[in-house]
């Protein structure tokens, strides 16, 4: 029987932070064996709110961290397909289709989108942005992916992408799966200022940071801000360093122990955070000591994603054709005509 799809990925638009490990990677790099897996570098979605070309450009290097970082955590290259989302005809294609297929109030009502609009400070809602979960459903829809391992703020999106899915086949027939989301164990991950861990807010600890730059993070994190002397008893539940102890602290006897001490006013935020440092320390060691065997590689990420993207636009072909037989647009030249990326396409 042939394996079930995983589609999901990430914008590039920095380095990947620990919200991005707990919220998607982790499912990703345990289901890679399990499902077949496509991991898209979503850059087309940072277009909605930065057009600007030296954005663009930028981007190329971030492209290159999202691999890296991809490797680092454990994403095995010659298991998963790893490609950029420019690369890929059908994206575009797929995408002009599913337009057709939903309202402009549906879209309305997505929350992310106004609070894109609202971050990036744009004062109208470009037409692209209010169409991000279409492009998005596109992303997923085109390796007929039947799950999408992702954060929480995603829900919505993947949401649209159902609707997408199960509108086309009722129209044209059953091409798509229903894509399932996956959340992650902690769906959302707070930053160390108590507010959802961000690229953009300052907040995050990244998965290449090193072990001092842990260690004052960690130093710096929001606790209790109530418990203005360590004698004091504390609170545990929503406090930034027990949700991390949770999250990543595998030694379960040390953070009941902490906590108990905690209510109970006998330890202080310095010995809470210093095993928390270790603990991270200890979980991003091999994430850092595979980074660094991977950057020790010239042009291996060239030709992962060489070849990842040949991969992906067999892919795409494939769903293109059965897309246009089902919705008789076949009168167009076969499903062929963009198998290969041009040729000299590289993205780093
Ligand atoms: P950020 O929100 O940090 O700027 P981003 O929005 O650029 O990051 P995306 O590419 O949108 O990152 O998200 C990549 C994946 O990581 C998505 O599945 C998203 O839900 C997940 N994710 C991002 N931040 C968090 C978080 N703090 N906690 C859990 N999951 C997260
Ligand atoms: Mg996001």
């Amino acid at each position: 029987m042939e394996k079930r799809r995983i589609l999901t990925g990430d914008r590039p638009t920095g380095k990947l932070h620990l919200g991005h490990y707990v919220g998607s990677l982790a499912n990703r790099v345990q289901l890679q064996d399990e499902y077949e897996c496509f991991f898209i570098i979503a850059d087309l979605h940072t277009l909605t709110t930065r057009p600007e070309k030296h954005h663009i450009i930028e981007m190329r290097h971030h492209i290159r961290d999202l691999v890296l970082d991809y490797l680092a955590v454990g994403i095995d290259p010659e298991k998963s397909v790893i490609f950029v989302q420019s690369a890929i005809p059908g994206t575009y294609e797929l995408n002009l289709i599913f337009e057709m297929l939903v309202s402009v109030p549906r879209l309305e009502r997505v929350p992310s989108i106004k609070e894109m609009a609202r971050d990036a400070r744009l004062e109208t809602l470009p037409f692209g942005l209010l169409g991000y979960p279409v492009l998005q459903a596109a992303d997923i829809l085109l390796p007929r992916a039947h799950l999408v391992p992702v954060g929480k703020d995603n829900q919505a999106h993947v949401e649209v992408a159902r609707e997408l899915a199960r509108r086309f086949n009722r129209l044209y027939g059953p091409v798509f799966p229903v894509p399932e989301i996956l959340l992650g164990e902690v769906p959302t991950l707070v930053g160390i200022d108590g507010v959802k861990m961000s690229k953009s807010r300052d907040n995050a600890i990244y998965l290449s940071d090193d072990a001092a730059t842990v260690e004052r993070k960690v130093r710096k994190m929001y606790t209790d801000p109530q418990r203005v002397r360590a004698d004091i008893p504390g609170r545990v539940e929503g406090n930034p360093v027990f949700i991390y102890h949770d999250a990543f602290n595998p030694d379960k006897d040390e953070v009941e122990d902490l906590k108990e001490r905690y209510r109970q006013g006998k330890v202080g935020d310095v010995e809470v955070k210093e095993r928390l440092a270790r603990a991270l320390n200890a979980f991003l060691d091999p994430i850092r000591e595979r980074r660094a065997r991977y950057e020790a590689q010239p042009g291996l990420i060239e030709e992962i994603l060489r070849s990842g993207i040949r991969r992906m636009c067999q892919e795409a072909d494939e769903t293109m054709h059965l897309v246009r037989e089902a919705m008789g647009l076949e009168a167009q030249p076969g499903p062929t005509a963009h198998s290969v990326p041009p040729p000299g396409l590289v993205y780093c």
